[in-house]
């Protein structure tokens, strides 16, 4: 929607303090662990409910002052991002992937938790000059990335659960290493049911803090019993993977070659790297792409007769994640790999084409951006 100057902050109001003490940053060998280092400046923006939207600020990286009365603390009034800045290929700009996507998603986020909405372009234009301040955190080396997390949080004082009626917007930066240092590593994944992540008209399509604290303990106890991540269902339908949406290769009931993913039902969050994914393939015109839900009894059969030709997750840390084992009431079944490639040849050429249009190798539908 058009936006009038009192609905929203504005990128021409931006006041930057560079800091005086900049931290040390990593040495060129330097092994990243991810979400460990942060850059030396963040972006701020608070909204209250009376004066609406403040200046946006850059200003050096700080701790938070919080009352412990804060409701973020004790009613997940929270929500985030993920995307990533990296090198182009020649080392010489950055490039975001389909950042405004990132922003409209965190829109989506801040009005289901009561938050107010803001401009889109204009927190891009923020994060984009905050990348640019701290671009000297860029690990210029391939498939590293300085990984970018917006964050909504309310900044109301109170014990009371209702709307904040103080909010602050905040974006961190965190150089990354490669998320496969050594080539593609397939994931063993785990049908867990004892835990639904999402559900029906419930916020499993919104990037709220609350969807994924209680997901933790499950992943913790499919990882005793050896599984990498859990594959998620709502019911008997397949829906993502771990933090991925997932995607599954086959030869379907019809006899046809299919590309297949749960549709936008409000139970997967709409992920960038899947609507990209669904775009590329389709663009090649090779085989049929839908989105549609299909049961995991559906994919067992497939197993069983032979008919997959390989399954994925995909999202904006890994790219894509092949996929070799399936466990499901307490079976194992097992996905076909290309052992040399460690993936599948489509997840490995998806793979392939996605980090050439980051790096502006190929060009994309304007994905990439300076
Ligand atoms: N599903 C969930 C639950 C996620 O947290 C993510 C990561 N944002 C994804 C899917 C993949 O989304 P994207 O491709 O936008 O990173």
């Amino acid at each position: 929607r058009a936006f009038s100057s009192m609905d929203t902050f504005k990128y021409e109001d931006l006041e930057i303090k560079l800091t005086t003490n900049p931290k040390e940053k990593p040495g060129s060998d330097h092994q990243y662990e991810f979400g460990k280092l942060t850059t030396d400046h963040m972006l701020e923006i608070d909204w209250d409910v009376q004066t609406g939207w403040g200046k946006p600020l850059i200003s050096p990286y700080h701790n938070f002052s919080m009352d412990p009365s804060n409701s973020t603390l004790h009613y997940a009034l929270e929500c985030f991002e993920g995307l990533k800045a990296l090198p182009s290929y020649d080392k010489k700009k950055i490039h975001l992937f389909r950042p405004i996507e990132n922003c409209k998603r965190m829109n989506n986020s801040f009005k289901a938790l009561a938050f107010p909405e803001y401009d889109n372009e204009e927190l891009l234009k923020c994060i984009k000059k905050l990348v640019d301040v701290d671009r000297d955190w860029m690990p210029w080396k391939e498939k590293h990335s300085l990984y970018i997390r917006p964050t909504g949080i309310s900044w109301e004082n109170t014990l009371g659960v209702k709307a904040a009626s103080k909010v602050k917007l905040f974006t961190i930066l965190s150089p990354v290493g490669p998320y496969y240092p050594k080539g593609f590593k397939p994931v063993s994944v785990n049908c867990y049911t004892d835990f639904v992540r999402a559900w029906h008209k419930g916020s499993g399509d919104k990037k709220l803090g609350s969807n994924y604290g209680p997901t933790i303990r499950p992943a913790k106890t499919v990882a005793v019993s050896g599984y990498d991540q859990i594959l998620w269902l709502v019911g008997d339908t397949v829906s993502e993977v771990g933090v991925m949406n997932f995607f599954v290769f086959w030869i379907n009931e019809n006899g046809e070659k299919e590309l297949i993913t749960c549709p936008l039902d409000g139970t997967i969050l709409p992920g960038v790297t899947r609507s990209s994914i669904l775009a590329l393939t389709q663009s090649w015109e090779e085989f049929k792409v839908t989105e549609r839900h299909f049961k995991i009894q559906e994919v067992i059969k497939a197993v069983e007769e032979g008919r997959i030709i390989e399954a994925f997750g995909c999202g904006t840390a890994a790219v894509v994640s092949p996929v070799q084992k399936i466990g499901y009431a307490g079976q194992d079944y097992d996905i076909p790999i290309n052992e040399e490639l460690q993936s599948g040849e489509l997840a490995n050429r998806l793979f392939t084409q996605l980090d050439e249009i980051y790096t502006g190798k190929s060009q994309f539908k304007d994905w990439a951006v300076e």
